[in-house]
């Protein structure tokens, strides 16, 4: 399928078949002849047989707005503040991550290097774990909710999009994420509590972080797909053949890369961290021409 990115010439995308259908005045998908009769950009309701010149009999908002091409900068001020503030979530959460575990590296070199402060370290190894895995927790709870709020639904496609597969797997993807976090923090808890109970744990807590592993892997391509559908309504060609490349790119980085002293899970974690900066950049600056931020 060609997909058109070109702002001159994009206006509208089927939500059945997703081609691009040129003027705001098609009333049926010249490619699958589904209906181009939008829902209203502010609520979802559905504009069917309503005047173009007439208001939302919801929420009031023109009618006219909803057939606005596709574009980021033609949706709901709710909608678009939702994905800025998860996308400050997700960066944000995940170099704090990053400054935690540099954190935990130093400090147990620190502790290995020198008897004395290991002797007079006011933690056990079990405490400090557990506190460990606290803050990680926390964070990653934070990158969890701004995925969440990443995916909030499009009130002017809601129930018709073809976006609506990659972000609902991510929200799944998100739920099981958060509940496997807490399940191991959980069994790291009570394993801190019992020496006894502590070698079953760590069993435990392997299986829960396969798991974990296995819903970020989801998540991931659905993210992709994800990232390439809003950043054909920014729009940003640059963006979306980047994210596309990154599909096959951030695995071959992350698995060949890992026997280069880990250089090429850096690499991808930096690339990853730059298209979701791309990103809210983009927003920022149509919040900030919408007058909403
Ligand atoms: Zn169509
Ligand atoms: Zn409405």
């Amino acid at each position: 399928m060609v997909v058109h990115i070109d702002p001159t010439k994009y206006n509208r995308t089927c939500p059945r078949c997703q081609a691009t259908v040129h003027g705001t005045d098609v009333q049926t998908c010249p490619e699958c002849g589904g209906s181009m009769i939008p829902a209203c950009m502010g609520c979802g309701y559905d504009l069917a047989g309503l005047p173009r010149d007439g208001l939302c009999p919801e929420c009031a908002t023109p009618v006219e707005k909803s057939y606005a091409p596709d574009l980021l900068e033609n949706r709901s001020v709710a909608f678009l503040l939702q994905l800025h503030s998860g996308l400050g979530f997700v960066v944000w959460g995940i170099l704090a991550k990053i400054v935690l575990s540099l954190g935990i590296i130093i400090m147990l070199i620190i502790l290995m290097a020198s008897p004395i402060a290991s002797r007079n370290f006011p933690v056990s190894y079990a405490g400090l774990k557990l506190i460990t895995h606290t803050l990680g927790f926390g964070l990653s709870l934070l990158v969890l909710v701004g995925w969440w709020r990443i995916t909030t639904p499009d009130p002017a496609r809601v129930g018709t999009d073809l976006d609506i597969k990659p972000r609902q797997v991510i929200r799944v993807a998100v739920v099981l994420q958060a509940a496997a976090e807490l399940a191991a923090l959980v069994a790291i808890a009570i394993g801190a509590g019992s020496s006894a109970l502590a070698l079953g744990i760590a069993d435990v807590t392997a299986i829960i972080d396969f798991g974990n592993g296995l819903a970020w892997i989801v998540q991931f391509f659905a993210a992709m797909l994800y990232i390439q559908w809003l950043a054909r309504r920014i729009p940003d060609t640059k963006l979306y053949t980047d994210a596309r490349r990154f599909m096959w790119l951030g695995p071959v980085l992350y698995v060949v890369g890992a026997f280069c002293l880990m250089l090429g899970p850096l690499v991808a974690l930096i690339l990853y961290l730059m298209m979701l900066f791309t990103l809210r950049k983009h927003l920022t600056t149509i919040l900030h021409r919408l007058g909403a931020i």
